[in-house]
C-alpha cells in the first residue's frame, strides 16, 4: 500500500507504483535532505523607487542548487514544499537568512531599503509563525520596520479571517504587508479596502502587454489610481522595457522591479549593484 505522505512513503516501492508517485517519492526525500543539507540560497531583486530613483527595497527569492539537478528554480519545488508541509521548514530558513543579510547589509552601511519575503498560505497561518518572527527579529535584534512581507490574494482569502488577523498582527510589529501578484488571482476589488496591506505588487502579467493606449493600460491605470485612493503604494513587477517604466511613471506607479533594473542577485552582486547606481545617479 502506498501512502499519500511522502514522508511516510519514502523507501517503499511497489511494481503497481506510477511514475507520478515515484517523482513524488523523489523529490519528497529529495526536499528533505535539500533542507537538512542546506542546498538553498537566497537571491535578492532590487525595487526602485521612481520618485527618488533610489534602491527602497530587495525582495527575496529562493533557489535551490540541487547537488545533482543544478538549480532548480523556486515554482518548481515550492508548490510541492507547500503540499507536503516542508514549506514550513523552507520558510523559517529564507526569513532567518534574510533578517542575518539584513543586519550584515545595515553594518555595512547599506541601510536604508527594506528586505521583502515571500510568505506561503500554509506558513501564513501556521500557528506558530508570529512566534517565530518575533523570535528572529529579537534574536537579531531587529526592527520590523525593515522586513516586509508579500502574500497573495488567494492565500488570505483561502483562510480569510485567519489570515487578515495574522496581517494585522505582522503590521503591529511594524511589517509591511504586500499584496502579490495582483491582477492574476480573484483580484476582487472589494477585498482591496478590507485587507489589511500597505502594499499593491501589480503582477508580470499584467505588466507584459502594456502599449501605450489598449486596454490593459487602461485597467492599470485604474488600478493604480484605485489603489491610491486606498492609501496603499504600488509597485511593478517584472518591468522589462523602458516603454513600460515610462508608462508607469507617467500613471504614478510608486516602485518597480523587474529585469530592466536587475534580475535577483546573489548577495555579493547587490552591493555591486547599489555602489555602481550610486556613481551612476
Ligand atoms: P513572485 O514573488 O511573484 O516573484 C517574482 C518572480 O518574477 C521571481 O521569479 C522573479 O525572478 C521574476 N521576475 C522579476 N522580474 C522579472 C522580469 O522582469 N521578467 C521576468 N520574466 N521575470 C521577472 P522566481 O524567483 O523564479 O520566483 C517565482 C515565485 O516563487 C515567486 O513569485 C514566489 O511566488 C515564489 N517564491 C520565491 N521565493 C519564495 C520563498 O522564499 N517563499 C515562498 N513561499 N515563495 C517563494
Ligand atoms: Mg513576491
Ligand atoms: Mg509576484
Ligand atoms: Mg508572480
Amino acid at each position: 500500500h502506498i501512502k499519500e505522505n511522502g514522508r511516510d512513503g519514502v523507501g517503499i516501492y511497489a511494481p503497481y507504483m506510477t511514475e507520478k508517485t515515484l517523482d513524488y517519492i523523489q523529490m519528497s526525500s529529495q526536499l528533505r535532505y535539500g533542507i537538512h543539507n542546506e542546498e538553498f540560497t537566497v537571491y535578492y531583486q532590487p525595487q526602485i523607487d521612481l520618485k527618488t530613483n533610489e534602491v527602497i527595497g530587495t525582495e527575496a527569492l529562493i533557489r535551490w542548487l540541487h547537488p545533482k539537478k543544478g538549480f532548480i528554480p523556486p515554482n518548481d519545488f515550492i508548490p510541492f514544499a507547500e503540499t507536503t508541509g516542508y514549506i514550513t521548514e523552507i520558510e523559517k530558513w529564507v526569513f532567518k537568512t534574510v533578517v542575518e543579510q539584513k543586519v550584515k547589509w545595515q553594518k555595512e552601511g547599506y541601510d536604508n531599503f527594506k528586505v521583502s519575503v515571500n510568505l506561503s498560505s500554509k506558513m501564513l497561518t501556521h500557528p506558530q509563525l508570529l512566534a517565530y518572527i518575533k523570535k528572529i527579529l529579537d534574536e537579531y535584534n531587529i526592527s520590523g520596520d525593515y522586513i516586509e512581507m508579500e502574500v497573495t490574494e488567494t492565500a488570505i482569502i483561502d483562510n480569510l479571517e485567519k489570515a487578515t488577523d495574522v496581517l494585522k498582527q505582522l503590521k503591529e510589529l511594524n511589517i509591511t504587508i504586500a499584496l502579490d501578484d495582483f491582477g492574476t488571482g480573484y483580484s476582487s476589488l472589494t477585498y482591496l479596502q478590507k485587507l489589511p496591506i500597505d502594499i499593491l505588487k501589480i503582477d508580470r502579467d499584467f505588466i507584459k502587454n502594456i502599449q501605450d493606449i489598449n486596454d490593459e493600460a487602461h485597467i492599470l491605470k485604474l488600478v493604480i489610481d484605485l489603489a491610491h485612493s486606498l492609501g496603499l503604494k504600488v509597485v511593478a513587477e517584472g518591468v522589462e522595457t523602458e516603454a513600460q517604466l515610462d508608462y508607469l511613471r507617467k500613471n504614478h506607479c510608486d516602485i518597480v522591479q523587474g529585469y530592466y533594473f536587475s534580475k535577483p542577485l546573489p548577495e555579493a552582486d547587490i552591493k555591486t549593484f547599489l555602489e555602481n547606481r550610486k556613481t551612476c545617479l
